[in-house]
């Protein structure tokens, strides 16, 4: 068999954005942020990347998300992938990337851009089984007890659990029936699955029963729990890593820390913007990760580096460090400077900093010390800042 491809990811992920806590939004779509390094969508696509079936891929993704798109596909190396804007309705995204599709492939497979544990074994299996039929989906079956209520709440009758199943995708049809299934079905673009369409003009659909966890990520707290179960499938190892810096302080310089200036007549003397804290969180990051320090990073030599950012220093390491597999768990960090009091900041400089990790902020600290006039921060000639940071990555 041969067929397209259709991934529906034309949502926009306000479930996902409601429930994150973190500050901000780096990513356009749920479907980018990393799940054990690697995005969501990216696990999603992947175990179709490898399978001969499949000819071509279409993503059907917001308009919002497009370009971030593109570079995943670019930036993974996938092959024969192409871009539709996603629709009003998820069955919209569906038949707005069937029109792209090659009308030479007989089947359509149709899966939920938020579903990242299929595996080619599995997609074989299932290809397999739309041979003889209109099409195939994977299904699980219902466990618990069902009851149907009425309106008032009250119990009418313990529903046959024998015949139910949960409707999950991907979802491989006869490609001709589908369309078809949009011609005639009214209110076609409703429909929440391609199974109840092509059931809508007679055709005859199988479930593959699947038992496997194969959930659709909808809320921040399904993610957490898928990687979860990715590290607990896996081997993970955990490492530490420290940092530290020190800048002189002079006359007529901003005083930036975590990104954030604060009011102060004085400020870091340096070659880049001299933000002791994010300097020292790089330096412990590198740490962790084995990857080196802050000066291979970028040299001072370099002029380019010249009034470089800590904040774009930080991105820097973290487009390395992330796609690696590694995920940060904490941070604590310590400032240790005379004046300004650094108090009514240290709340702005944690956010900060959860924001650039892109980590919740309770997983962030700041603390701040002054040196009782002793030694250079004491006296008020120099900044300085530790931090410690735990890394975790999965071992493959
Ligand atoms: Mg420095």
């Amino acid at each position: 068999m041969r067929t397209s491809l259709i991934v529906a990811a034309g949502g926009s992920g306000s479930r996902f954005q409601k429930t994150s806590p973190l500050p901000g939004g780096q990513y356009s779509s749920k479907l980018f942020f990393p799940l054990c390094g690697k995005p969501l969508l990216a696990h999603t696509v992947e175990a179709f990347q490898k399978i001969s079936q499949v000819s071509e891929t279409i993503l059907a993704v917001p308009e919002g998300a497009q370009s971030e798109a593109r570079r995943l596909v670019r930036e993974r190396g996938w092959q024969a992938v192409r871009l539709v804007r996603g629709g009003r309705t998820r069955a919209e995204s569906v038949w707005k990337a069937l029109r792209k599709a090659n009308p030479r492939n007989k089947w359509v497979t149709v899966h939920d851009g938020a579903r990242p544990f299929t595996s080619p074994t599995l997609l074989k299996k299932l290809f397999q089984g739309a041979e003889n039929s209109d099409g195939v989906i994977l299904a699980k079956k219902i466990v618990p007890t069902i009851k149907e209520a009425d309106g008032k709440g009250f119990i009418r009758r313990t529903v046959d659990r024998r015949v139910l199943f949960e409707a999950q995708t991907p979802q491989v049809v006869r490609r001709e029936l589908l369309e078809e299934a949009y011609r005639k079905v009214p209110k076609a673009f409703e429909a929440t699955d391609e199974a109840s369409l092509l059931e809508a003009v007679g055709a005859e659909v199988r479930i593959f029963i699947h038992e496997d966890w194969n959930p659709k990520i909808t809320t921040y707290h399904d993610l957490e729990l898928a990687e979860a179960y990715l590290h607990q499938k896996n081997k993970v190892i955990t490492t530490t890593g420290i940092g530290r810096d020190t800048h002189r302080l002079v006359d007529g310089r901003p005083l930036i820390l975590g990104g954030v200036e604060i009011p102060f007549e004085k400020g870091p003397l340096g070659h880049s913007d001299g933000d002791v804290l994010l300097h020292a969180v790089i330096d412990a990051i590198l740490g962790a990760a084995g990857e080196g320090d802050i000066g291979e990073w970028f040299s001072d030599k370099d002029p380019k580096n010249k009034g470089i950012a800590g904040k774009f220093m930080l991105q820097t390491v973290l487009k390395k460090i992330v796609p690696m597999g590694w995920k940060i768990q904490h941070l604590d960090s310590t400032i240790f400077l005379e004046r300004p009091k650094l108090s009514p900041y240290k709340e702005k400089l944690r956010r900060s900093i959860a924001e650039l990790l892109s980590i919740p902020q309770g997983y962030v600290s700041v603390k701040a010390k002054t040196m009782e006039g002793l030694g250079p921060e004491g006296q008020g000639l120099a900044v300085t800042a530790e931090a410690l940071v735990t890394l975790q990555r999965i071992v493959s």
